[in-house]
């Protein structure tokens, strides 16, 4: 037999296009999903949804080569799994892009559409997407579910769109939804439901409420805004006024009270024949110099009067404007007297319910101004700064102007700055849950680990959960409040919903429990009897994707939420071993919704290990913007630098620190790795076929246990194959324990390093036609197959295409052979279906890898020496002398020299044992005969690159002319015979120059 060709001009992107039709053609990805069905242990892994609304980018390769590495890690182990993709389908960032494609501005839109159809679009954009990014993963190699599954239930048209990517799972389906009904339900009987007034962060365009879990690292932006310093005239004191700065205009029409640090020491300083009052120390700052007329502490000042600036607006009527002490107060900046405007800041409304201060409600849904604020009223409160300002001047009450840079929380979704806005809202309360939860999170293995102090500071400081937003597209929150006794319910099923309603549900029946169609059902109120209609909000998305720990586990046999039924099918999966997810953003999102939800349903931990990771940065550790020219597309990417490249780019990086991903450093890394591992590929291949090696008959017929006495193995091949097993160890053991890194630089390091760098460097000779057949011939090829083969095992998980196409070209057509446990030969063949391979303690000899380095070493400096005094390593030295040689441990030393004395070209070894620095000498002196074999070895290099430029074959014979220089005519004369077997050569004349001629073989 002969191997498939090597192309030494290999195309990645394209090669794994090929392999990817060929998956498709012989149905791996199937027989890999299938492949330990009926194995006991099992190892689950949970995904963490990917939102389905845009093409995946290149961020979201990282953690998807991570799912995918470990699941194919796992497969190879034998260990039963769920390969469960998962969409996140639901809520405002689909909402936002439907929006767009619809050119609206503002909920009325949505309204004037009609919420149904609206909704219906945003359920379609999210399966258009499922479907594209389901494409891209199957491009990254990743191995899933993707085609099978039946637990979808929609229209005709949805469920057509929704075909190809059913074994996924979806936030959007019945099961998620009713299983968080479950969940609020049983919140609820503990009494964890409430709806309260707060002041909360609001998107104005989106018109809705964000909640402090969604205003994560990217929540935030370096905005610069005005700030201002104002005169309040202090009542009854002429010309005396408290000097006060704030950096949100718009909020002052509706101001209510001033606060003072009751802590903080306060100035009144003349300037003019005005007294300013201020905290003391402020003064540079607040640009005021004069004369100290007095320094107070903050108490001085509780309960005073002031004139606010906009007193006279109609919904100012009746309001008392007075200062208050609170501990708030900062001095960093600013001046120390502080404007409430309880409502329209978080901190204010605070206060303002502890010590019952007035609270004046400002803006609607859109941000604009309520009735009562006079001219302002109606229009957009970011849209009257400047008016403001100038009114504030007219009034007297400004003292002057400043541009105030500052990072401020914008829509996470759709970029608009937040204003702050007092609204009813719905909360889970957090008091009795935060300490189940924290205890719980103990258990739980974080990778890198300080994740777990990452996770603890998020419980001990987060408020309640804001679980409504007053949106469209999302879960519908089953909460039933009656308008006439305001008695609420929370509904935990649809059979409870069926049962209850009393109106409605024959509109219901069929949809999905989305609006508007779950908003038809009304129920009788259980106090006072009145229809009661659900409260409009939907819910967070959050909701959605914690609840996936219960909600994605569909019993096979009833087609049911395992865990609302029996619970059999969930238990023999929860707590799920292992998710992976991008760190930032997630401590307050998804890893703490599973967290609360688990916890206030099972009490205890969802998953028992997570690995995250940092974030995508581009080349050079710029923020990758479409708008800044550096942003990757997957697609493109992928096509350019090949998936396994970009997997490996993910692999070998540090995951706690942002990554620099680019074409620039991916091509550092084909060269660094790829080439070399495919050029060791190729070597064997072609040398392979030259010397018609075939395994099938050279490796274990019979299956026997290998050994290194199964062949007459040099030194260098048991070498090499103890470096192997202890490959394939280090590697495991490394994934054990989800160290990625480590285990991808152990298999660089094994395959540029020792494979390429010394194996074959130092085997070239032992093979190919220029080399009589043997036992040392065999032995070579014998171990380079068992290297090569075990190396596309191992590197199956992490580089799935490159890995299948080594793994079967040296399995093709091998009927009798016995590569050892779970290897497939033949057409099934495919490396992805194969076990992962074993290591053996017998086959790693500790003191030969020792005795091996020491080699490395005096060879290093042996070419370090000839380099230096520009000896040509062509150039035969008589003598290699190593002095303070500590001595080799393992009994190999005759065969450890040979190594030595071919790699540095010398013909003999002297070994000095001694202790102190090891030196490498050379004797250099030179003999006719070796001035004849450097010459010869000139010479036949020469020839080869004559070859080479030729394009000849590896065993074409030639014809050779040599220059007649009296140098060469003793060279060919004392070494003819070398010269004619190395170049196959056969003849050697003289002529005027060099010159080879191919003999046609007769
Ligand atoms: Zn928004
Ligand atoms: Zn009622």
């Amino acid at each position: 037999m002969r191997f498939k060709k090597v192309d030494a001009k290999v195309d990645f992107p394209k090669l794994e296009r090929r392999i990817l039709k060929d998956w498709e053609k012989r149905g791996i990805l199937k027989k890999y999903l299938c492949k330990n069905l009926n194995v006991k242990e099992r190892f689950g892994f949970l995904d963490g949804p990917i939102t389905a609304n845009n093409p995946m980018g290149v961020h979201h390769a990282w953690g998807r080569s991570y799912k995918d590495l470990f699941q194919r890690y796992k497969n190879m182990q034998g260990f039963r799994q769920r390969f469960q993709n998962g969409f996140d389908a639901q809520g405002l960032w689909v909402e936002v892009e439907v929006e767009k494609e619809l050119g609206f501005k503002s909920k009325k839109d949505i309204e004037k559409y009609g919420i149904g159809k609206f909704v219906k679009r945003c359920k379609e954009r999210v399966f258009k997407y499922a479907k594209i990014q389901t494409k891209q993963s199957k491009r990254l190699g990743y191995f899933m579910d993707w085609d099978k599954g039946s637990y979808f239930r929609g229209t005709a048209k949805e469920t057509r769109l929704a075909n190809k990517v059913r074994g996924s799972y979806y936030t959007l389906s019945d099961e998620n939804n009713y299983t968080i009904w479950y969940f609020l339900k049983k919140c609820h009987e503990r009494g964890w439901i409430y709806e309260g007034k707060d002041v909360v962060p609001w998107c104005p365009r989106c018109g809705t409420a964000i909640s402090e879990h969604e205003i994560v690292t990217e929540g935030y932006r370096e905005l610069t805004h005005k700030g201002l310093f104002l005169k309040f005239p202090v009542t009854g004191k002429p010309k005396t006024y408290f000097l006060v700065w704030t950096t949100t205009p718009w909020t002052l029409p509706a101001n209510t009270t001033l606060a003072v640090g009751d802590e903080t020491a306060y100035v009144t300083v003349q300037q003019g024949d005005e007294l300013f009052i201020l905290a003391d120390g402020r003064e540079v700052a607040a640009g005021i110099a004069g004369k100290v007329q007095e320094k107070v502490g903050g108490k001085e000042f509780a309960g005073l009067a002031y004139m606010g600036p906009f007193d006279d607006l109609p919904i100012q009527e009746g309001v008392t404007h007075r200062v208050v002490l609170a501990d708030f107060v900062a001095t960093e900046e600013g001046t120390g007297v502080v404007h409430l405007a309880p409502g329209s800041g978080k901190e204010d409304f605070q206060l303002a319910k502890e010590r019952d201060l007035p609270v004046i409600e400002s803006l609607d849904e859109e941000g604009k101004y309520l009735q009562g604020f006079g001219k302002y009223s109606g229009r957009r409160a970011t849209e009257v700064e400047e008016e403001i300002i100038k009114d504030l001047k007219e009034r007297g009450f400004l003292y002057k102007v400043e541009d105030y840079t500052h990072r401020y929380p914008v829509c996470w979704r759709c970029g608009t700055e937040l204003l702050f806005r007092l609204v009813d809202e719905w909360y889970i309360e957090m008091d009795e849950l935060r300490e189940p939860v924290k205890k719980v999170v103990q258990s739980i293995n974080w990778i890198p680990s300080w994740g777990l102090e990452r996770e603890l500071d998020w419980l001990e400081n987060m408020g309640d959960w804001l679980i409504s937003k007053k949106r469209y597209w999302g879960l519908a929150l089953p909460f039933y409040k009656c308008k006439k006794c305001n008695t609420f319910e929370v509904i935990g099923s649809k059979e409870e919903l069926k049962e209850r309603a009393i109106s409605g549900w024959k509109e219901f029946e069929g949809h999905s429990p989305h609006r508007p169609w779950v908003d038809k059902v009304k129920i009788a109120c259980l106090k006072c009897g009145e229809p009661v209609s659900r409260i409009p909000d939907v819910g967070n998305p959050w909701l959605d994707a914690g609840i996936v720990s219960f909600s994605t586990l569909i019993d096979p046999q009833t087609k049911k939420v395992s865990y609302l039924t029996d619970k059999k099918y969930w238990r023999e999966w929860f707590p799920f071993d292992f998710i992976t997810e991008s760190f930032p953003g997630q401590f307050r999102n998804w890893f703490y919704s599973l967290l609360a939800m688990a916890t206030v349903l099972e009490g205890r931990v969802p998953f028992k290990n997570v690995l995250g990771h940092a974030l995508v940065r581009d080349e050079i550790g710029r923020e990758m913007h479409k708008s800044w020219g550096n942003a990757i597309d997957f697609d493109e990417g992928v096509e350019r630098m090949g998936a396994d490249i970009m997997r490996w780019m993910y692999f070998t990086h540090d995951p706690e620190t942002n990554i620099n991903f680019g074409y620039g450093p991916a091509d550092v890394i084909r060269r660094r790795f790829f080439l070399i591992l495919w050029n060791c590929y190729k070597f064997f291949v072609d040398y392979a076929n030259v010397d018609r090696f075939n395994p099938a008959k050279e490796l274990d017929p019979k299956g026997k246990k290998f050994t290194f006495e199964s062949y007459k193995h040099s030194v260098l091949d048991r070498w090499i194959l103890s470096r192997l097993n202890v490959l394939v160890k280090e590697v495991g053991e490394a994934l054990d324990r989800f160290d990625v890194m480590t285990a991808t630089f152990a298999i660089e390091e094994f395959v540029v390093r020792d494979l390429s760098q010394w194996y074959i460097r130092r085997s070239r000779d032992r093979v190919g036609p220029t080399t009589p057949g043997g036992e040392d011939k065999r032995a070579a090829y014998v171990t380079l197959y068992r290297v090569l083969f075990t190396l596309s095992k191992l590197l199956a998980p992490f580089t799935p295409f490159i890995a299948d196409e080594v793994y079967r070209n040296l399995a093709q057509g091998q009927k009798g052979y016995q590569g050892g446990r779970g290897t497939v030969t033949g057409a099934e063949a495919s490396v992805h279906l194969v076990s992962w391979p074993d290591y053996h303690d017998y086959l790693i000899d500790q003191k030969l890898l020792g005795d091996m380095l020491l080699v490395r070493e005096i060879v290093e400096k042996g070419h370090s020496f000839r380099k230096a005094r520009k000896l040509s390593l062509r150039q035969p030295l008589p003598e290699l002398i190593v002095k303070g040689f500590p001595g080799f441990r393992s009994n190999y030393q005759k065969g450890l020299c040979a190594l030595i004395a071919d790699e540095l070209n010398v013909k003999t070894v002297t070994l000095k044992e001694g202790k102190g620095k090891l030196i490498v000498e050379f004797d250099t002196r030179l003999t006719d005969e070796l001035q004849a074999e450097g010459r010869a070895r000139e010479l036949i290099r020469e020839i080869q690159d004559l070859r080479k430029e030729k394009k000849l074959e590896f065993d074409d014979r030639i014809e050779v002319v040599y220059p007649e220089a009296v140098e060469n005519k003793s060279a060919v004369a004392k070494a003819g015979e070398f010269i004619r077997q190395q170049t196959l050569a056969t003849s050697l004349k003289p002529g005027r120059k060099l010159m080879i001629r191919q003999v046609k073989p007769t």
